[in-house]
């Protein structure tokens, strides 16, 4: 599979010669500190309160564990497909995240061990297939 073209550039990348996004990397950031947060801002940091110099981008694993999951049956938006679940995720690297659960994943309860990925969502006008971020149970 070509690597797409991706949803949101800006919080993730895939490695070029990945086949499947199976090493997505999310885009993130440390502080001087220690604080690894998501996604990369320059706003502050949210422990220590430092900014500027003290944040550098960095680039975090997509691993990490499930702290919660609730599945959308009616959307505000009528033209969002349902159901569909959100997840939150605590990453290895620290920062705890929301996002989406990949519609072919087993189902997942608080503790599993889960991994996001680039899966195909639409195509792009020019008939690329876009990928965007989903969390699956890691296998
Ligand atoms: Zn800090």
């Amino acid at each position: 599979m070509q690597p797409g073209e991706l949803l949101k550039p800006g919080l993730y990348s895939a490695a070029p010669n990945d086949r499947a996004g199976a090493t997505v990397r999310l885009k993130g950031g440390r502080c001087r500190c220690g604080y690894f947060f998501f996604p990369m801002q320059t706003y502050g940091c949210e422990r220590c309160g430092s900014h500027g110099d003290a944040l550098t981008p960095c680039e975090l694993s997509a691993d990490g564990t499930l702290l919660a999951e609730a599945t959308v049956h009616l959307h505000a938006d009528k033209n969002r497909p349902t159901p569909f679940t959100i997840v939150k995720v605590a990453l290895d690297d620290g920062p705890v995240i929301r996002t989406l659960l990949a519609e072919d994943s087993a189902p997942v309860a608080p503790g599993r061990r889960v991994t996001g990925r680039l899966a195909p969502v639409g195509q792009s006008e020019s008939g690329e297939t876009v990928l965007d971020l989903r969390f699956s149970i890691a296998s």
